[in-house]
């Protein structure tokens, strides 16, 4: 269940975001200390005054909701309904009466506050890449409008406004990854698979050229499939776990047709989270998200 609850009093968003952000206890923001006093308040937040610095703060001080006249169950609106149902920023700012400008920076900045995701694979390990078409949205505006929306798939690359996504599905772990890149090549690759568990890994991919420097490497055993031959899986060898993640990578971009490039890693970090509160009840879900970037 959506909690409600917690959209419609500020009180109670204050609440939460006090108990996610000091989850390990108050301290200060400025110098770190943990010796702090309450000391008042400001607006519904609690305010504090370190005793080891001299100076105060509140529980929004620092925070990515900090220093905005929008309330803040508005933001927690905002970046539930972003996360959990993939809500365009254009329909919440309808719905939470903001400018679509200030969402856009907010929810931004938001998302630049997410952790990047720190594969530590286990393998055996698909790899495979899709092209989003991306290029630098809003800053074009004296040339004819751009063909938006997704390609299909196809070798592109950065500089072509078509950067690469590599696609990771850890079968040892269960764990999926989505990385922007700028390039599909060799020492790209060598990058993505470097955090692993073991010496060697197992490594499953398509024909695709840039992957073949793996066959000489003694800490990879690849293998893969020839995709232009008809060929999509033999026995444990395919990408399609990848495939079928890309699939969805490509349509929880699509709300937000023409994600510029250089934005694309913060939209797929959201993405990934999405899928981390994915099972979880609308609160907790509300919790996770938050913790994330608090
Ligand atoms: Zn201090």
């Amino acid at each position: 269940m959506i909690p409600i609850k917690t959209f419609v009093s500020e009180r109670r968003a204050a609440n939460l975001l006090a108990q996610v952000r000091w989850r390990n206890g108050v301290y200060c923001p400025r110098c770190r200390a943990e010796s702090v006093i309450r000391y008042g308040s400001y607006r519904v937040f609690q305010r504090y005054l370190c005793k080891n610095c001299d100076r105060t703060f509140n529980d929004q001080t620092g925070t990515v909701f900090e220093h905005s006249k929008v309330a803040l169950r508005k933001w927690f609106f905002a970046v539930y309904a972003y996360i959990r149902f993939n809500t365009s920023l254009r329909q919440l700012d309808v719905e939470i009466d903001v400018s679509y400008k200030t969402i856009y920076r907010r929810v931004q900045r938001f998302l630049r506050a997410l952790d990047a995701p720190r594969p530590q694979l286990e393998g055996p390990v698909e790899i495979d890449e899709l092209y989003v078409k991306a290029g630098l949205k809003g800053r074009e505006r004296d040339r004819p409008s751009r063909s938006r929306g997704l390609s299909t798939r196809g070798r592109g690359s950065y500089d072509q406004d078509k950067p690469p996504v590599f696609l990771l599905a850890d079968r040892g772990s269960g764990d999926r990854y989505v990385l922007p890149a700028k390039a599909a090549d060799e020492s790209t690759i060598r990058l993505l698979l470097a955090d692993r568990k073991k010496e060697s890994l197992t490594v499953y991919t398509d024909g695709f050229r840039a992957y073949d420097p793996l066959d000489e490497d003694d800490e990879f055993d690849r293998e893969y499939v020839v995709h232009g031959d008809g060929e999509y899986v033999d026995g444990d060898v395919h990408v399609n776990t990848c495939e079928s993640h890309g699939s969805l990578a490509r349509s929880w971009l699509s709300p937000h047709r023409g994600v510029s490039k250089d934005k694309l890693t913060p939209y797929l970090r959201a993405f990934q989270l999405r899928r981390r509160v994915y099972r979880k009840p609308g609160k907790e879900a509300l919790k996770a998200i938050l913790e994330t970037a608090l």
